[in-house]
């Protein structure tokens, strides 16, 4: 899952940023509310994490900004100020969820795979389709009730499939969502782990559409 985090202060972000690869997710930083509108338009993004104090622009003006586009983006709000108010407007400008610094990164870890579930639509934990089981928190996967290993990368790639379950996702946006920046794109890797994943849970799984993308559909 590509994630924005948007946090100025180096300790907390690096911390954060490091949980979330750890996590399986592809992480852009930036420090200042400038470079997170800049970044929301040139990437397409499966959450956010947004400071609420940020340089240039602050992190409410970030989210009224972002929900006024119409990006219906998850987005969960740090924030350093435990007061009902803050979170109230935090919340009524379009925030999905919140956490109040300090916090657990195992509680962060949580709350984004709600986040991220809801906005595939799926309600439950456990992302199913025929005999195929996921379940993102244990970063399991099952076929047929016999665990499938997968790699870091195909597991991102059959989380993301799976959330979006009977709709295309094109290979640009799959690269997008398996690489953070700086992370070198290596060529054809999303065929390449599409090609993994057949072998391991079968030919059938994953339909190409040539020159479109790649579904799974809903069996
Ligand atoms: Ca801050």
């Amino acid at each position: 899952m590509r994630t924005l985090l948007v946090e100025d202060d180096n300790l907390l972000g690096d911390g954060v940023q490091a949980g979330l690869k750890q996590g399986g997710y592809a992480v852009d930083w930036v420090r200042d509310g400038l470079a997170a509108k800049l970044s929301l338009e040139s990437t397409h993004y499966g959450l956010v994490i947004l400071d609420l104090g940020l340089p240039k622009v602050s992190g409410l003006d970030v989210l009224k900004w972002l929900r006024q586009r119409g990006y219906s983006v998850p987005v969960l709000i740090l924030t350093a100020r435990d007061t009902v108010a803050d979170r109230v407007i935090g919340l009524d400008a379009g925030a999905d969820d919140y956490l109040i610094k300090p916090f657990d990164l195992d509680e962060l870890l949580a709350r984004l795979r709600v986040l991220s579930r809801r906005s595939g639509g799926q309600a439950s934990p456990v992302l199913q389709c025929g005999d195929l089981e996921m379940d993102p928190a244990a970063r399991q996967v099952r076929k047929a009730g016999q665990s499938v290993e997968l790699s870091s990368r195909e597991f991102t790639l059959l989380h993301e499939l799976l959330l979006h379950m009977g709709h295309v996702q094109s290979r640009e946006r799959l690269e997008e969502r398996l690489y953070g920046w700086g992370e070198e794109v290596e060529s054809n890797s999303v065929e390449v782990h599409i090609h993994h994943l057949r072998r391991k849970l079968g030919p059938s799984l994953i339909r190409t559409l040539r020159g479109v993308g790649y579904v799974i559909d809903r069996a």
